[in-house]
């Protein structure tokens, strides 16, 4: 059936050639566009059976969240409070929040509702079958009917120190010792072959692109890492994410190891390319930026995150300069503990100012949404409005987003990159299904989950259970950055 998606205006085109098409629409066909063009001229032509949209929206590309770990509920609500990093992550690793499933109906809902349409799910291995950890968060995005990157990941050393856990145990008082040797590093069990094996065992789809995700390079050993980069660059059809340098000490730990420069090694075992992403890459100095731009390699910038645990700025303004591509990701835990993608997008863009880099409006937006859309793997079929692209459209609200007013040359363009929010998000269509109209969803019900939820997060909190678990986890934090600080 084809149908007619029209508003006040739609934005199309790309990051270098932006177009802002005035009553703009296209017609979709089948979950594809055939052509995108003026209202009126679309309806001669093609004498569509439905139209959807009118005057009072914006109609623009699906976003794209590049980087999440797969949880609806903060950490923080669970009990974990914002802190430097190393004390932080492993008191993450003991978080424990309502049931998994409900947590996917929830996470699913947020991200349809903010606009997304695409997202990357980057996962750290528990310890189980690899496959069967990745199943529920494949089949909730599959019943979301949104797209979804599936980064298996991998690690297979320095849980605690990135160095030598075994003498940073060692070096630990008994009772905390015994705490941290009980936090029981999952990844002794995995070797390297069967990683590649499980990524290579999950087929891509219409909807799921799969990357190999080593998790870090800290975390993952040379050999192992060299590995899974001749597998990835031999397989064309799946990409590689993987976190980069969101911690100063890795480039010190690894350029000890190496005897060599961390980017440059990671491009000549062949890890780098289009089909890769690096995420946060906060210490990337500029050589390592002209190579990321000359390979083609993404750079994921999780700006609210970075800020909440004072970790650094990914510096996306220098990074654009150099042509580095640069999608954005949520990685649970936005400042407004929101997931807003568009907010989310607006925070990266305004901090690149300081580093005198002034993205335009389109830049702006394209970086949530073509940017985004390559680094997930999906590249070819959606991010932008055009015709032969998939159908992924979302619908803002032009009342809201104009009011009380907007004077002659500020452009819905304008508008959306400088005050657009979730709240702001009318329809939401992936493959030309509508996924939710009007506050309303068609295919996940997070209202349900999120009561349920609810019950069961009241019941694992109200406990000193899991304050004394992660006021012992931050210790071993600590601990750990003085034994690496020391080292
Ligand atoms: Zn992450």
């Amino acid at each position: 059936m084809t149908t007619l998606v029209h508003g006040c205006a739609l934005l199309t085109g790309d990051v270098e050639d932006p177009q802002i098409l005035a009553g703009g629409a296209l017609v979709g066909d089948d979950g594809a566009i055939v052509a995108v063009g003026e209202a009126d001229a679309l309806r001669r032509e093609h004498a569509p059976a439905a139209e959807l949209g009118g005057d009072d929206v914006v109609v623009m590309p699906g976003l794209v969240n590049a980087h999440v770990h797969g949880f609806a509920t903060p950490a923080l609500q669970l009990g974990l409070p914002d802190g430097p990093y190393d004390e932080w992550m492993m008191g993450l690793m003991g978080v424990s929040g309502a049931d998994h499933e409900l947590e996917l109906e929830a996470l699913t809902g947020l991200l349809i509702a903010s606009g997304v349409t695409t997202t990357i799910w980057s996962h750290f291995p528990a310890g189980g079958d690899l496959v069967e950890e990745a199943q529920p968060m494949i089949d909730a995005f599959a019943r979301a009917g949104i797209r979804l990157g599936c980064a298996l990941g991998y690690v297979d050393r320095n849980f605690f120190t990135w160095g030598d856990d075994a003498r940073f145990l060692a070096s630990l008082p008994a009772d905390l010792r015994a705490f941290a040797e009980g936090m029981a590093p999952p990844q002794g069990e995995l070797d390297v072959e069967t990683f590649i094996a499980a990524c290579q065992a999950i087929e891509p789809s219409d909807l799921l692109a799969v990357h190999y995700g080593p998790v870090a390079p800290r975390l993952v050993s040379p050999a192992a890492m060299e590995k899974i980069a001749a597998a990835a660059s031999a397989d064309e059809r799946r990409g590689v994410h993987m976190h980069l340098l969101d911690y100063a000490e890795e480039r010190t730990l690894l350029e000890g190891e190496l005897g060599r420069s961390l980017v440059p090694w990671l491009d000549e075992i062949g890890l780098l390319g289009p089909r890769s992403a690096v995420t946060h890459v906060i210490h990337a100095t500029t050589d390592d930026m002209d190579l990321l731009a000359e390979r083609e390699t993404t750079v994921i910038a999780n700006t609210s995150a970075n800020l909440r645990l004072g970790a650094g700025i990914t510096k996306v303004g220098e990074m654009r300069r150099r042509g580095v591509p640069v999608a954005i990701g949520t990685d649970d835990m936005t400042l407004g503990l929101d997931t807003d993608l568009l907010s989310e997008l607006r925070l990266a863009t305004t901090l690149a100012r300081l580093e005198d880099r002034w993205t335009s409006p389109a830049e702006t937006i394209a970086l949530g949404t073509a940017a985004g859309a390559r680094a997930a793997g999906f590249g070819d079929r959606v991010g932008t409005l055009a015709a032969g692209k998939r159908a992924d459209i979302v619908l803002l609200d032009y009342e809201r987003i104009s009011s009380p007013g907007a004077a002659v040359g500020v452009t819905p363009l304008d508008l959306v990159a400088a005050k657009a929010t979730a709240a702001d998000v009318r329809t939401v269509l992936v493959d030309g299904r509508v996924l939710y109209r009007d506050g309303r969803h068609e295919t996940v019900d997070p209202a349900p989950a999120i009561e349920r939820m609810r019950g069961e997060i009241a019941a694992v909190t109200a406990s000193s259970e899991a304050a004394d678990y992660f006021a012992q986890a931050r210790r071993v934090g600590r601990a750990a950055a003085d034994f690496i600080a020391a080292a």
